[in-house]
């Protein structure tokens, strides 16, 4: 359950807020794809422990997707802050 401003908060909002589901880190200010690694090396067990972590791990995946978060730093070509080409 992430820690936000000292509050505990439901995944469901921490997510909402766009904020790590895991941990209450604004995922806008850090790499997703990479702060996703820092949580989970490996995808959690499929029993009644994991679940938990499996459901995080998914929320967090859908915003990589429905961000279109890309795997590497290059900047996408079409973003309005992306580098002129020379
Ligand atoms: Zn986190």
């Amino acid at each position: 359950m992430p820690l936000v401003d000292g509050e505990m908060m439901s995944p469901e909002d921490a997510m909402a807020a766009n904020l790590c589901p895991e941990c209450g880190r604004d995922l806008r200010k850090v790499n997703p794809v990479a702060h996703r690694k820092s949580h989970w090396h490996r995808r959690p067990n499929d029993d009644v422990d994991g679940q938990e972590g499996l459901k995080r791990m998914k929320m967090l995946d859908d915003f990589i997707v429905k961000n279109n978060v890309r795997t590497s730093d290059q900047p996408k070509p079409d973003a309005p802050n992306a580098a002129p080409v020379a």
